[in-house]
């Protein structure tokens, strides 16, 4: 009996979370309809999935194209919420029912306030009175979550409030800006344009950058060097000019500078080298930047470290400890980690105070570790991520380092130079943060006045460089100080642009067609792409958290907000689709058509077929097929064949890894190599002039004029012909090898462990790769190529049927009458030959005439003997023949007739243990019978 239900954001912190208040009580795991719960003693801990819910607007608004339902009036659609974890929602409130008290225990910022909000909403549906309280908790620790179950408080509507008011915002936002665009620009299916309140203004980001970088004008300078030596090291001295913009100055400087050198001034100083301050969500991602993580893995895996209790909760602002968090206590519980050295040698030279950021918040401490973790247990990813983490926390308790630092300055024929040195003095915190690099120069002890070798001086030209492209980790900075999006969600909406083709690369770069909707979009409702918007939501966000505003009131003006856009775009779709289509046509371009000169591109067609055709179709034909667009949708990539130059291929499927087909037309040579080979006829060198003709695949030799192919290869028409006729042999063997493939895929259900290619293979290793050799395989062969007997005997009745009829139709069986057969059982053309046609005719339904044209067509085709045709009245005196014979009656007859057996002489000449397998009737009665045969007619000679 539950009284106690807890609902956690995760299974996994369910677990967690009771593993800690059972305080060593036993813990019943029980899975109802796959979802796990936790008990002990009259507490259930049950784990959500994140949101339970998701909101959507109410039925009406699915038909992109809908009169009614424009992109406008999705503005003011109502919105409902939809259960997406149906089976965890069923559960909750089962328990729920039961419950006297249930706690919260969702994460603790907006977003899990807001999941905490939608759990109170099914919980109030099914049970009214049950006291609903909240925990909230940094750190899934024992001395955090005790803490916070014995504090409960209420939980925070206003800040699932503003959860709400943010994710009703962003549907009404990107789902009627999206289809707007998408229609404008005449785009569907996988191809649609995707536009979103954050993610726009952060693509705009990508975009100016990239802008600037095109626009800029290197601006050539020159530097001054001179080098000299003391006690055998070498020393490059630097003119204290700086960068000189005019060469004649450089140049003049660069003369003017004689032996000897002196050294004028020496400078010593010392520097502290602060230690750096606790890690928010922003600060880490960009330090797991540099252990190559992407942003977003970087926050996954620190997310799976809060869930197991490694480290704390990894979104943040701030990045001052807060004075409730006991170092002291986290310093000895991350003593038994794997770096006890590094904690030892904080605790023994600890600084007073820690360090300190700029933000302080009171949600979350910054990211911190609060338990100890082995390399064993996490695996190498996240216990990198763990050691950074815990490495960041000593560095912040550690003292700062001290550098000594020295200038000397030279001067040779009036000119001056300088050399700067630094050593580190005290290594303070770089002894357990190893990740800054402290690099020293170290130089050799100087004099003032004292003379040094001039060895040389060096005039270097150089060009000012552009402003580089945005690192994800430098984008999420850039994001957080214009207020675009949260903690939470920015490492999200970098993946998402990336996952849209909107950017690629490292660093990020906008795609074409990024860059075409991000203009379009400024140019006529520029408020879309601009930060200013997304800020001013983000405030009002904050107002509602802090109950100044309403979430109605907030989302209300965010409407007219986007109306005044929906008022510009809309007088400017025609415009806008024009641009976006122009614009865009050029992604799908590859380059050059190998056969005409014409250009090639990617064309998309309805039901995910894709292909690579010629501009200047119909005029040319030329094409390469690419695999449907349900194994990856195609584009091209930067990547240029060196041979075609063409642009290579990549099919690209939402979460998978991409399939990098290369070079369209090397793919294309190399998939058709193989069979081209099958053409006896066709010698290396002939293949090799093929391809020099543009003819690629078997189909298209076997379709070709023999006179225009003898021309283009320069061969006889006669060696043409041949050549001809030997594709269509090949092109028809690869057809049925196909039509083979094709059949095991329709007919084998998909199971984890097994691929169609291995089977496939395996078949073909033993022999069978047409539905001829498929219908006579025996169980054992398929069973090797790893099917189950039952499988085997239904693929290998089907593919009978399908073989079967496929030669019936050959020999001239009409289709209808074909089906016929099969409903009644005759499925081999041998079936046809070996039963009388009476019985064909009274099984088909149809007249023995007919049954008797079809059965002389396949007897002829088997070069078997014709069946007589029998006549009624033969039929009836076999009959009362057979009736005669002891032991043989009427259902007799009925049995013996199928088999051809229609008079005594016909029993008589049968062979008897075949006729018994055909009909059941047991071998020695048909013996009996033939015997009894046999006496009549020994005594009807005897008579005579
Ligand atoms: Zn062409
Ligand atoms: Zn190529």
């Amino acid at each position: 009996m539950t009284v106690h239900l807890i609902v956690a954001e995760k299974n996994i912190s369910a677990r967690r979370i009771a593993e800690i208040l059972s305080e060593g009580k036993k813990i019943t795991e029980h899975k109802d309809t796959g979802v796990s719960t936790y008990s002990f003693g009259d507490t259930t801990t049950v784990g959500l999935r994140g949101h339970v819910v998701e909101i959507d607007f109410e039925p009406g608004y699915t038909n992109w194209r809908s009169e009614e339902a424009t992109p406008r009036s999705l503005i003011d659609a109502k919105t409902i919420k939809i259960p997406t974890e149906r089976k965890i929602v069923a559960l909750l409130q089962k328990l729920a029912r039961r419950a006297e008290r249930v706690t919260i225990a969702t994460d603790f910022d907006t977003e899990g306030e807001l999941i905490g909000k939608e759990a109170y909403e099914l919980i109030r549906a099914v049970n009214g009175k049950v006291i609903i309280d909240r925990a909230r908790f940094s750190a899934i620790t024992p001395q955090e979550i005790h803490h916070a179950f014995s504090h409960t408080t209420e939980l925070d509507f206003a800040l699932a409030a503003a959860g709400e008011a943010r994710q009703s915002i962003d549907l009404m936002w990107g789902a009627s800006l999206t289809r707007f665009i998408s229609l404008a620009a005449r785009r569907g299916g996988q191809n649609i344009l995707s536009v979103g309140r954050v993610q726009s203004p952060t693509l705009g980001m990508i975009v100016d950058r990239e802008k600037e970088i095109e626009a800029f004008v290197p601006e050539k300078y020159w530097q001054l060097s001179v080098d000299t030596e003391k006690m055998g090291e070498r020393i490059e001295a630097r003119h204290t000019h700086g960068r000189f913009h005019e060469k004649s100055a450089a140049e003049l400087a660069r003369d003017r500078t004689q032996a000897p050198l002196v050294v004028t001034d020496v400078k010593f100083g010392e520097k502290q080298d602060r230690a750096p301050s606790p890690f928010d969500t922003t600060t880490y991602i960009v330090a797991a930047a540099r252990l190559g993580l992407s942003a977003a893995n970087a926050m996954r895996i620190a997310e799976d470290l809060y869930m197991n209790g490694y480290i704390s909760y990894p979104r943040t602002d701030n990045t001052v400890y807060p004075p409730s968090l006991d170092i002291e206590d986290i310093l000895k519980t991350i003593r038994t980690s794997p770096f006890k050295k590094d904690v030892e040698w904080v605790m023994a030279n600890r600084r007073a105070v820690p360090t300190r950021g700029k933000k302080s918040s009171t949600d979350h401490p910054p990211i911190h570790p609060t338990g100890p973790a082995s390399r064993e247990a996490l695996g190498d990813d996240a216990f990198r991520v763990y050691e950074l983490v815990l490495r960041r926390f000593l560095a912040t308790l550690s003292p700062d380092a001290k550098w000594k630092t020295l200038k000397v300055l030279f001067n040779a024929g009036g000119e001056e130079y300088t050399a700067t040195g630094g050593q580190l003095m005290e290594p303070g915190w770089h002894t357990v943060y190893p990740y800054s690099e402290a690099q020293e120069t170290i130089l050799p002890p100087f004099e003032p006045g004292e003379h040094l070798p001039f060895l040389k001086v060096t005039l270097d030209e150089k060009e000012t460089q552009p402003p580089s492209r945005y690192t994800q980790s430098k984008l999420i900075q850039r994001m957080e100080e214009l207020g675009l999006g949260t903690k939470s969600t920015r490492h999200e909406v970098i993946a998402k642009l990336v996952s849209r083709k909107y950017v690629e690369g490292t660093p990020l770069r906008p795609t074409l067609v990024g860059r075409v909707v991000t203009e379009s979009l400024e140019q006529h409702a520029d408020m879309i792409t601009r930060p200013d918007m997304t800020q001013t939501i983000e405030d009002h966000m904050q107002q509602i958290k802090e109950s100044r505003r309403t979430r109605e009131d907030v989302i209300r003006e965010s409407r007219q907000m986007l109306h005044r856009a929906f008022d510009q775009l809309e007088a400017n779709e025609a415009v806008i689709g024009n641009d976006i289509r122009d614009r865009t046509a050029e992604e799908m371009n590859l380059g050059k058509c190998p056969v005409c000169g014409g250009m090639l591109a990617i064309k998309h067609l309805r039901g995910n077929t894709q292909f690579i055709g010629c501009s200047r179709y119909p005029e040319c034909t030329f094409n390469i097929g690419l695999p449907m667009a349900q194994w990856g949708f195609a584009v091209r990539t930067d990547e240029v064949c060196d041979r075609h130059h063409l642009n290579f291929i990549r099919l690209v499927r939402k979460g998978a890894r991409p399939w990098d087909i290369g070079c369209p037309l090397c793919h294309h040579i190399d998939s058709n190599r193989e069979s081209l080979t099958e053409i006896p006829s066709l010698s290396e060198s002939l293949a090799l002039r093929l391809l020099a003709c543009h003819i690629y695949t078997v189909a298209e030799l076997a379709h070709s004029n023999p006179e225009s192919l003898a021309k283009r290869l320069e061969i006889s028409t006669e060696t043409a012909e041949t050549l001809i006729a030997d594709a269509g042999r090949v092109l028809e063997k690869l057809r049925r090898r196909s039509e083979c493939r094709k059949f095991m895929r329709d007919h084998l259900t998909p199971r984890k462990g097994r691929s169609y290619a291995k089977i496939l293979t395996s078949l073909k290793s033993a022999g069978i790769t047409e539905l001829s050799g498929l219908a006579h395989a025996d169980v054992a062969m398929l069973h090797a190529a790893g099917i189950s007997d039952a499988e085997s005997d239904e693929i290998l009745a089907q593919a009978k049927i399908v073989y079967y009829g496929q030669v019936l139709k050959e020999i001239g069986i009409p289709a209808v009458s074909l089906k016929k057969y099969v409903a009644a059982g005759f499925t081999s053309p041998e079936s046809f030959c070996t039963h009388p046609v009476d019985v064909l005719s009274k099984r088909t339904g149809m007249s023995p005439g007919t049954v008797k044209r079809h059965v002389d067509l396949v007897c002829t085709y088997l070069k078997k003997p014709l069946q007589k045709k029998y006549s009624r009245i033969q039929i009836e005196r076999g009959r009362k023949e057979l009736l005669k014979i002891k032991g043989i009656d009427v259902g007799v007859i009925e049995k013996l007739s199928p088999s051809g057996i229609i008079n005594a002489s016909a029993l008589l000449e049968s062979d008897a243990d075949k006729i018994a397998a055909e009909t059941g009737i047991p071998a020695h009665k048909i013996r009996e019978y033939q015997a009894a045969i046999q006496r009549k007619r020994d005594t009807a000679i005897i008579q005579l």
